[in-house]
């Protein structure tokens, strides 16, 4: 390892300034249109049921007509398509079933196996999750997730990136994440390095049964200390930290960065530091099982009378997950974040693996392999008890892995070995502080960040003696 001091362009205490690069992304999410996306929804809802175990053959009615529609929707945008599907029997599919997911591919230009998902599901339910006969239409949960889906395809098809975006609506969710669980499984069977599952579940109506709106604000949940590797991370945790920095963590603060640092969005993030809504779950989780990263977009308001119920009137209050309940200019503005989001993750290198060194000492060292692609780096610090990084130092990459190490292969592995990067932050005591850092792209576009502490690398954790050997 080469022990060096890079040269800092500047040391500052990090902003939320728009940047030129911000401007792009909120130009390209200008592209999503509510209009469009309310006749999606209601081209969704025409399928009458889209629960699970409904008919997979019918060319009108059920699951398999609305994945057949969202292939075709997919095709006229010129993207190749993938149905990962598994035969699933469980507790809420009594007989074997064929599960299947709509899945869309759009290839990144220079690291394609680096991915992002955006992730909606398709299957509606009623009262009795069991019932796939009456008429579920599922409008907002998650006929608003699926639309998502399909508008970040039609708006992101038309430009290009370094890495690939994958658009997967998935079935299952309401009969116990199975589609969750099998693109996961597809995405660690292809060897995909997912950097982020956005998913998007109940993400388009502002107000509650009780009366409280709030169309400006969208709720991120994302897990603290990451969940799979757990019980070996413990200890480590304990004495080191990474409560508050799993990596889902660090993608819920890039979300709410960017959404201020792209006012076009009209939204704010309210992150919340919760895996999923209290006692409840949503398809991110299975990724996060897996080891990817991954977060829940959902409303700031939930309305319990419109999702899950048989559609009714009683005592004068209507029950049922129709359309006319929807907010579609909220739905386009979490539409327009998660674009943003992916576009931005989609145009970065992946962070590093950050290590950090400093126990008895005045000063603290950031260690970290250098990532092909990537021009500059930023390492960035925050007290224990702040919520946002807040300090932040530049550096360039070394040229050779640019120009030379894009291709992943052991000539590329050992380049990368030899030029470690070494930063040594004088005066800051490790004790105090948090560490991390990100990849920022030729042209300037910045990834999330990864904290130096057990488990923070964006990617599975693996126990070390799992590590093949070298
Ligand atoms: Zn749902």
């Amino acid at each position: 390892m080469r022990s060096m001091l890079l040269a800092a362009l500047f040391a500052t205490a990090a902003s939320a300034q728009p940047t030129p690069q911000d401007a792009r992304l909120g130009q390209i999410a200008a592209g999503v249109d509510a209009a469009r996306m309310k006749s999606t929804v209601a081209k969704l809802v025409t399928f009458g049921t889209r629960h699970t175990l409904s008919s997979q053959t019918d060319k009108k009615r059920g699951i398999g007509a609305a994945l057949d529609w969202t292939e075709s929707e997919y095709k006229k945008l010129g993207l190749p398509t993938v149905r990962p599907c598994d035969t699933v029997t469980g507790k809420r599919v009594p007989n074997p079933t064929r599960v299947c997911n709509m899945v869309a591919i759009q290839r990144g230009t220079e690291r394609p196996n680096d991915v992002v998902i955006i992730t909606g599901h398709i299957d509606s339910r009623v009262t009795d999750v069991m019932n796939f006969t009456s008429d579920a239409p599922g409008a907002n949960d998650d006929g608003s997730g699926t639309a998502a889906v399909i508008e970040a395809a039609r708006v992101l098809s038309k430009h290009k990136f370094p890495g690939t975006i994958v658009y997967a609506a998935l079935s299952g969710e309401e009969q116990g994440l199975l589609g969750g669980k099998i693109l996961a499984d597809y995405a660690k069977a292809q060897g995909w390095n997912v950097i982020a599952n956005l998913n998007n579940d109940i993400i388009g109506n502002s107000c509650g049964s009780d009366g409280v709106c709030n169309d400006k604000v969208v709720r991120v949940f994302s897990e603290g200390p990451r969940w799979q590797g757990h019980e070996e991370l413990a200890a480590q945790i304990r004495s080191l930290g990474g409560e508050n920095d799993a990596p889902s963590r660090n993608i819920s603060r890039f979300l709410d960065s960017l959404a201020e640092r792209v006012p076009s969005i009209g939204l704010d993030v309210m992150q919340v530091w919760r895996n999923d809504r209290f006692g409840r779950g949503g398809d991110h989780t299975e990724f996060l099982n897996a080891g990817f990263p991954a977060v829940r977009m959902s409303v700031a308001v939930e309305n319990y009378n419109w999702q899950h119920q048989d559609l009714r009137t009683e005592n004068g209050i209507e029950y049922g997950d129709t359309i006319d309940k929807m907010d579609f200019p909220y739905l386009a503005k979490v539409t327009k974040l998660n674009v943003v989001a992916l576009a931005a993750i989609a145009s970065a290198p992946p962070p590093p693996e950050p290590t950090v060194e400093g126990a008895v000492s005045t000063d603290t060292t950031v260690t970290f392999a250098p990532v092909p692609g990537a021009a500059k780096f930023v390492v960035r610090w925050r007290r224990t008890d702040n919520n946002h990084w807040s300090e932040e130092q530049r550096h360039d990459g070394p040229p050779l892995v640019i120009t030379e190490c894009r291709v992943p292969g052991p000539a590329c592995a050992e380049l990368i070995n030899a030029q470690r990067q070494k930063v040594v932050l004088p005066h800051i005591r490790v004790d105090d502080w948090v560490f991390g850092v990100s990849s920022v792209s030729r042209d300037g576009y910045e990834s999330p960040v990864a904290s130096a502490v057990p488990g923070g690398a964006f990617k599975p954790w693996v126990k070390p003696a799992d590590n093949p050997p070298r």
